[in-house]
């Protein structure tokens, strides 16, 4: 197993829970049994090991013991592999996985950032005439009262959109259930993360209060069986790249979906490896809901040419064997 580091610069500065990057930076992972086959490891601090340590995993792994890679570097490896494998019985990666019928297209979601009400409702017209049905808002920069306008503008906007919000965690329990009581009559599908990760009782208590809760930071925090346990989501968001694998977070979308908690994909603003591969992981989803997998535009560059592009809101499916066309970082040179 080889790996290589890249840097890929974002289109604008993204800030995390840990920091302010400029840039993904990762690593390419190719195996070349059974044939040859490429994967890649973009770490995100404050959700997955640092690029450090990411690094010291891939240099140490053995191909044959990669359970205890941290996610990243287990994603990186496990995508090699898989890409690899799904090369040699010539399939694409989503039937690899276990879908038996040809799938086109998932539907994806646009991602409107942080504006006052009259640029949120430029961009949810923007998106639905570019064809993308769903939307996601992120709020939680401003007062509840300044998003709740946000909010009403979006719905105005596009009255047959789904709507979608996340908080990212940044209200108490009070905002967010002023929060849920208010957007409930603008047909808002769910709202993620309107409580801090490690507060899953209050999202338990926020759940049957008319609006969907769905949970993104929290799934790291407290693992898919004490979410079920305590009843503390309608929907998870699965970023195969934080879960360690395309492998688990397909495995813990199947264990959602038969709790009857509806299963979202995304990406973690990863390059054109990492993107695509989540884009057949949805694939692998019988009607998947819309996915946050429309993430290459983050970018100011990538390896190659989206190789899962998205149009009029839906990413393309790649059929053809494998992940992507490339099988090793010399295809990118
Ligand atoms: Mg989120």
């Amino acid at each position: 197993m080889n790996s290589e580091y890249f840097s890929l610069p974002l289109a604008e500065p993204l800030t995390t829970a840990a920091s302010e990057i400029t840039e993904r930076e990762g690593f390419l992972v190719s195996v070349d049994e059974p044939t040859a086959g490429l994967g890649e490891a973009c770490p995100l601090p404050g959700w997955t090991e640092s690029v450090d340590e990411c690094r010291r995993a891939l240099r140490e792994a053995d191909p044959d013991e990669i359970a205890g890679l941290p996610p990243a570097a287990r994603h990186g490896a496990v995508l090699a592999l898989l890409d690899a494998e799904a090369r040699a019985e010539d399939v694409p990666l989503y039937q690899y996985l276990g879908r038996e019928t040809r799938v086109d297209s998932v539907p994806v979601n646009a991602t409107v950032g942080d504006a006052d009400a009259s640029t949120t409702a430029d961009r949810v017209s923007a998106a639905v005439s570019e064809g993308f049905e769903s939307v996601k808002l992120k709020l939680g920069a401003r007062s509840l009262g300044a998003d709740l306008e946000r909010v009403h503008a979006a719905r105005e906007a596009a009255p047959d959109a789904e709507l979608r919000l996340d908080a990212n965690g940044t209200w108490d329990r009070e905002t967010a259930s002023r929060a849920v009581d208010a957007v409930a009559d603008h047909d808002v599908s769910y709202i993620e993360q309107p409580l801090p990760a490690d507060d899953l009782a209050g999202h338990a208590t926020l759940c049957g209060a008319g609006v969907g809760i769905a949970l993104d930071e929290g799934i790291y925090e407290h693992g898919l069986d004490a979410v079920l346990e305590a009843e503390a989501a309608d929907t998870l968001i699965l970023k195969p790249m934080a879960m360690g694998g395309p492998d688990i977070a397909l495995e813990t979308a199947v264990v959602a979906r038969g709790a009857g908690i509806d299963p979202v994909v995304t990406t973690t603003i990863d390059g054109a490896v990492a993107r695509a591969a989540a884009v057949h992981v949805a694939a692998a989803i019988p009607d998947v809901s819309p996915c946050g997998l429309a993430t290459g535009e983050l970018l100011a560059a990538d390896f190659q040419p989206d190789p899962a592009p998205v149009e009029a809101g839906r990413a393309q499916i790649p059929q053809r064997a494998g992940n992507t066309a490339a099988t090793s970082p010399a295809d990118y040179a």
